[in-house]
């Protein structure tokens, strides 16, 4: 697949307030946060949509959620709550064609999404 600006993220060649980084993955602040905490959780691997996960990234798509947790359970909201949701193509609402997990939090969030 061809490079998103999340490739730039992940090179450092754009900056972000990164929250934790691995072999793996990268966690940074939404630059446009939707929430009173909006961070994404990103593999490092690009994979353009959810779509496209093959069987050997069910790991790597696990480990996200665990980026997820950790980090709600280190910024002290994991007991209060939050969502952790992947958009996938235009209904979706996806803008970014490299999967990620929005991690929302700091409110109560309302559902349905619309
Ligand atoms: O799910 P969707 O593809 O729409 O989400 C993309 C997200 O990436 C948006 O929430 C946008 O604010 C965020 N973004 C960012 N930093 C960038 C470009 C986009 O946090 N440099």
């Amino acid at each position: 697949m061809s490079d998103t600006i999340f490739s730039k993220i992940i090179n450092k060649e754009i900056p972000a307030e990164i929250l934790y980084e691995d072999d793996l993955a990268l966690a940074f602040k939404d630059i446009n946060p939707q929430a009173p905490i909006h961070f994404l959780v990103i593999p490092k691997k690009p994979i353009a949509t959810i779509n496209d996960i093959q069987v050997e990234d069910k790991a790597l798509v696990g480990h996200l959620y665990w980026v997820a947790a950790t980090i709600a359970k280190e910024q002290g909201f994991a007991e209060d709550g939050y969502r952790a949701v992947m958009n996938c193509n235009e209904d979706g609402g996806q803008t970014v064609y490299h999967i990620h997990l929005h991690v929302l939090a700091g409110k109560a969030l309302g559902w349905p999404p619309y």
